[in-house]
């Protein structure tokens, strides 16, 4: 098998019938970066920088957060990477940052939320990526965006930091997009205005999942009792994929969903043409990818979710697709 996606590597990621999908790969230490070479992915979708914080013995210093970035974009030369501000609180916790006690951390002070009550730390770290982007395109994407709202006061943020480094004489990223995970339910009734004004949507569907089902994605127990193949869950990923071509903002799959062949198989049906995932995750998709009649499948779910008949999930009949190709 591994042979065999070794082969495939230097083959495109286009689809039987021509449709060419892009693939990135999640990555977060510097050590994640070979297998950019390794899977020829092109580019880093979800920069996941928490895992430094992580990892870290003490809070990484503005100069410490610069380097890591600039060695990322060094190593990836002109393939692009989206930097996610960090997600921290909820249960991504770090040792030496005061912790506060939560009744339902996934539901607390975590990430932007943190991020703009207390927006220090996250200050240092975007003045640590836009010195690293400095003259270099340069994408950051925010995490936990509930609102609009919320976009636009990080994106101020990002305004204000940007512009005193400019007064410092730093060069600008040769281009800066800013854009928002989309992984809090409340923002799929806010679509036309996030997609308008965000430069990029990812979807989280960890995240989205785990409070679209109201389901722990933690807790064994309830984690795999809703099927993210489920009419409702398509739906609203179809949702927002729609929302998004309507204004023409870009929109990739970053969450765990993405990597698998037959979720990925069904998210390009629904009109889904990139995504980031685990580096293990490319071959398979890749392989599933270039056996896939894109035209045929996106009838048979339209078709599907507009008479689903009693069932809740489409596992079963996407399952059955997959065999026919
Ligand atoms: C997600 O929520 O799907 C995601 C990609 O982010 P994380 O897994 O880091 O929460
Ligand atoms: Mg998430």
């Amino acid at each position: 098998k591994q042979k065999q996606y070794e082969k495939l590597k230097e083959l495109p990621a286009t689809t039987r019938d021509g449709v060419e999908i892009t693939l990135q790969i999640n990555a977060g230490l510097i050590v994640d970066i070979p297998n950019i070479e390794a899977t020829a992915a092109s580019g880093i979708g979800l920069f996941r920088t928490e895992l430094q914080f992580m990892v870290a013995q003490h809070m990484p210093t503005t100069a410490e957060q610069q380097a890591l970035y600039t060695a990322v974009l060094n190593a990836v030369q002109d393939r692009p990477v989206t930097f996610r501000t960090l997600d921290i609180g909820g249960d991504k916790v770090l040792p030496y940052m005061e912790r506060v006690e939560e009744e339902n951390p996934a539901l607390g002070w975590r990430a932007i939320r943190i991020g703009l009550d207390k927006p220090r730390l996250l200050r240092a770290q975007l003045r640590a990526m836009l010195r690293a982007g400095a003259g270099r395109d340069l994408k950051i994407m925010l995490p936990m965006v509930a609102t609009t709202d919320e976009f636009r006061r990080a994106r101020m943020i990002i305004r204000r930091e940007q512009a005193m480094l400019e007064k410092q004489g730093v060069a600008p990223p040769s281009d800066l997009r800013v854009g928002v995970m989309v992984e809090v339910p409340s923002l799929l009734f806010e679509l036309s205005e996030i997609a308008r004004e965000a430069d990029f949507l990812s979807i989280g569907t960890n995240d989205l999942m785990q409070f679209l089902f109201a389901a722990d994605r933690e807790n064994k127990r309830v984690a795999d009792r809703f099927d993210p193949l489920g009419v409702g869950a398509l739906r609203a990923l179809r949702r927002i994929v729609e929302a998004a071509s309507e204004t023409g903002c870009p929109v990739t799959v970053c969450g765990e969903m993405g990597g698998k062949p037959l979720e990925t198989m069904a998210l390009i049906g629904l009109g889904y043409r990139g995504f980031s995932m685990s580096a293990a995750s490319i071959g398979p998709v890749k392989a599933m990818l270039r056996a896939l009649d894109v035209r045929k499948l996106r009838e048979r779910m339209d078709w599907m979710l507009a008479s689903p008949e009693g069932a809740t999930s489409l596992r079963p009949q996407l399952a059955a697709f997959a065999t026919e190709f």
